[in-house]
């Protein structure tokens, strides 16, 4: 039983922790439960290194490291960083 509910902490572990890299938190749980805790930490880690991304402030979109303007709505990090006024499609 407590096996069960370190699985299950882990895995919640390993959602959040995609989710900071802008993952889907969700899948990466899933993943975790069906697989193992440590297969899906092995798989993120990877996936994360060789193609980092982070979630957009505004809408929540991974944008990828590198690119600065949000695909999804418009958000422009480079503006932001400068605290410019952002136009935004919503
Ligand atoms: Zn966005």
């Amino acid at each position: 039983m407590e096996l069960l509910v370190g699985w299950v902490i882990l895995a919640v572990l390993i959602g959040w922790w995609a989710s900071q890299w802008g993952r889907g938190a969700g899948r990466w749980f899933l993943l975790a439960v069906i697989f193992s805790p440590l297969v899906a930490g092995i798989a993120l880690l990877v996936v994360g290194v060789s193609n980092p991304k982070r979630p957009c402030p505004v809408c929540g979109t991974a944008v990828p490291v590198g690119v600065t303007i949000c695909a999804s709505c418009g958000y422009d990090y480079v503006i932001a960083a400068k605290g410019g006024e952002q136009t935004l499609r919503t």
